[in-house]
């Protein structure tokens, strides 16, 4: 396997740039096996209002704590699952292990939102409602609880059948966000039919609008656009105190980053959770 850094310090091999498609038949069995050993495990970053500093939600991001070649990130092992089936446990996994958190957080006197990826695959699944209530059910959690981030490419992908999906679940009370906004090519007048309440600014524009002032108008226009059609804002890959500045002048809601909080096992979360009550 072909080994390099991850933006995260995670250690990661990528089978996908080798371009193999025998590495690419063990890693789905050894994800199979995986699946079944509990090797799926899912870290959380706060969302933080810009305003008020304080944590409005969590974003759930799947790892793989494989025995032997320790913790992958995303990009190691979904790009070759998500064109299979095999996208689905893990999509139901992570659905299972972040609600069980945030059970377990409101026991505790936190009632935290928990957002998770949807792959375009699983949008695209008659399935999927039944799964998330089946889920919200099993956990006794609130379907306000739980956010679901779909990208605006798998949006894009069968527009249509993507509308009806996401009206469905919005229906149930599931929470839905855009996801990297700004990559995909979405027309406004898209936007406006579907039941989405939140935008998240890809981090592509958010990383150098401090100093590109055309990413910086790029970030007013997607902050105005979404207020425009009454949603939430959210920038994504905020590292600096300067960039949370300057996204707090543009009247953006939400930022999530290193400057808040690296993705991170549970306790890190409840431990700012902790602390943020004690400041109140
Ligand atoms: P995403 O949903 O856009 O998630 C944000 C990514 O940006 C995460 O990478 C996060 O660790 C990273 N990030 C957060 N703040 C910063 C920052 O300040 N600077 C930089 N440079 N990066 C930051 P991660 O965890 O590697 O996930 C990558 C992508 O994998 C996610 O992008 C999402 O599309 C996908 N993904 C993660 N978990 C799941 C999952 O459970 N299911 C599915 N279908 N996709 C997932
Ligand atoms: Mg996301
Ligand atoms: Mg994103
Ligand atoms: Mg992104």
């Amino acid at each position: 396997y072909a080994a390099k850094e991850s933006h995260d310090g995670v250690a990661v091999y990528d089978p996908l740039s080798d371009g193999n498609d025998r590495s690419r038949l063990v890693l789905l069995s050894e994800l199979r096996r995986g699946l079944a050993d509990g090797e799926l495990v899912v870290h959380y970053q706060p969302k933080v209002a810009l305003g008020s500093g304080q944590v409005v939600g969590v974003e759930a991001l799947v790892r793989w704590q494989h025995p032997v070649r320790g913790l992958l990130a995303p990009v190691d092992f979904l790009p070759a699952v998500e064109r299979t089936a095999l996208i689905e446990p893990v999509t139901d996994a992570v659905l299972d292990l972040a609600l069980a958190q945030v059970r377990a957080w409101w026991a505790a006197g936190f009632r935290v939102p928990v957002a998770v990826n949807l792959s375009a695959r699983s949008l695209a699944r008659p399935d999927l409602l039944g799964r998330v209530l089946q889920r919200l059910q099993a956990h006794g959690v609130p379907a306000d609880l739980l956010r679901l981030e779909i990208t605006e490419s798998a949006l894009l992908a069968e527009p249509t059948r993507a509308r009806e999906v996401l009206r469905s679940l919005h229906a149930a009370g599931v929470r839905l966000s855009i996801d990297d906004f700004g990559t995909g090519y979405s027309s406004m007048g898209h936007l406006k039919h579907l039941p989405v309440d939140e935008l998240k600014v890809d981090r592509s524009y958010v990383a150098e609008m401090v100093t590109s002032a055309e990413d910086a108008a790029l970030v007013r226009s997607v902050v105005d656009l979404g207020h425009e059609l009454g949603m939430t804002v959210v920038a994504e890959g905020v590292e600096d105190a300067a960039t949370a500045a300057a996204l707090a002048d543009l009247r953006c809601d939400v930022g999530q980053g290193w400057l808040f909080g690296r993705p991170g096992p549970a306790v890190d979360v409840t431990a700012v959770l902790r602390a943020g009550a004690a400041a109140r």
